[in-house]
């Protein structure tokens, strides 16, 4: 007979492994902001633009079809085909609509979906330091460990190939990245991604590239991994709406890779998640046909902000390493002495600006902070006027 010990009365059981993961520094903050007047945000990373009114609208137009059901588990054929010729069209890049594609909720689904299909527990993912919050959480949720590569300022925070090489052992499996990057602004040059190719390939280790700012750079060219010497095969491509088109609450995004990857990541999806939202499946059709002024326009827009914001950090003596990419600057706080928690609060709480710790994106982003430009210029200046007289009153004797 089995013994059966009565659990304790009050005993909830929770994952070990889900114990041990700390919840995102950024939802933890931004909670405390919502219950504050009149902050100015410069904290979560997210347009501020409404998506653009004809996606919108072609969302607005299936409603009104009727179009309120479940899709096909990989997404709708006619946006698979859309996303395909896309691809084909900006990178030259061959994906089948029936095989290579999956359409999922937001990038953060491709993001698990890709860890929870190549990982078996301890397998290690090589990531850069800092990098984006969910990147070495979904490594650990997947059963994964991540270990992580520092980057700095020095090197216009790049994850250097012979950095990553020497951190690869037997259990190394893949490495995951993500330019233009979430904190940092940094864009790799094609020449440098390749050099991180050569490492893959002669590893035989899978690539995971992040390319949801991919649309969101200034003066310089967007390199797609998988068009790199042979890295189609080994690469599983993320990208999204969320940044480019304006469309976070949509929650719609992509992967794109080898058959065999695509159809596990599919399994998995299928018995989880079911399917992407129709309606904003919809609306990603339109974005990808006619979205492409759109994005041109708010990216200007967002040109124009970045220059400000550099100007103005540098200018009140937080020195800032010039962003390429994405929405974000990332100055360095070292000059106050604080750390970037004590920055973070003691600035929201004295000027009622909202900024994020560096720290919450990994040990090497301690000593600087995350500023999202992508709000109204009006918004920044007010926001760097405050953050001066924060900072002549903090500053180092
Ligand atoms: N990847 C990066 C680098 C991000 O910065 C974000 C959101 O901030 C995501 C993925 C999540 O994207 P999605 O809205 O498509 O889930």
């Amino acid at each position: 007979m089995v013994i059966k010990t009565p659990r304790k009365k009050h005993h909830i059981p929770i994952s070990k492994r889900v114990k041990q993961v700390s919840p995102s520094g950024i939802r933890k903050f931004f909670d405390l902001i919502a219950s504050m007047e009149g902050v100015i945000s410069l904290g979560v990373g997210e347009p501020d633009y409404a998506t653009p009114w004809h996606i919108r609208e072609a969302a607005i137009f299936s409603l009104e079809k009727g179009h309120t059901m479940y899709t096909s588990n990989q997404g709708m054929p006619e946006l698979r085909q859309e996303l395909s010729r896309y691809l084909r069209q900006t990178h030259d890049l061959e994906y089948s609509p029936d095989t290579d594609l999956l359409i999922t909720v937001g990038v953060s689904e491709a993001l698990d979906l890709a860890m929870r299909a190549i990982l078996n527990p301890g397998d290690e993912v090589i990531i850069p330091d800092p990098c984006y919050v969910s990147y070495d959480a979904c490594v650990f949720l997947a059963g994964g460990t991540p270990v992580m590569v520092p980057t700095s300022e020095q090197n216009n925070f790049e994850v250097g190939a012979a950095d990553i090489e020497a951190r690869i052992t037997d259990k190394t499996r893949a490495i995951l990245i993500g330019y233009p990057a979430n904190p940092t602004g940094a864009v790799m040059s094609r020449e440098k991604l390749s050099q991180i190719a050569d490492v893959a390939r002669h590893y035989n280790l899978l690539v995971i590239s992040d390319e949801i700012y991919a649309k969101l750079v200034y003066g310089v060219e967007h390199t797609c991994f998988a068009t790199l010497l042979q890295m189609k095969e080994r690469t599983i491509l993320l990208n999204g709406f969320s940044k480019a088109y304006a469309m976070t609450g949509w929650r719609i995004g992509y992967a794109a890779a080898d058959k065999e990857i695509i159809a596990h990541m599919t399994k998995i999806h299928q018995y989880t998640m079911l399917c992407a939202p129709i309606m904003a499946q919809e609306a990603a059709i339109e974005a990808l046909k006619s979205g492409g002024n759109s994005v041109t326009e708010m990216v200007e827009d967002y040109n124009r902000r970045r220059m400000v914001i550099v100007k103005g950090l540098n200018d009140i003596g937080l020195s800032c390493f010039e962003p390429k990419g994405a929405f974000y600057a990332f100055p360095s706080i070292r000059s106050t002495g604080m750390t970037s928690g004590e920055f973070a609060e003691k600035l929201l709480m004295e000027e009622k600006v909202a900024v994020v710790h560096g720290s919450a994106f990994g040990k090497c982003g301690e000593g600087y902070i995350r500023c999202c430009y992508a709000t109204s210029l009006e918004d920044i200046e007010e926001a760097l006027s405050r953050m001066k007289r924060f900072v002549a009153k903090h500053r180092r004797a």
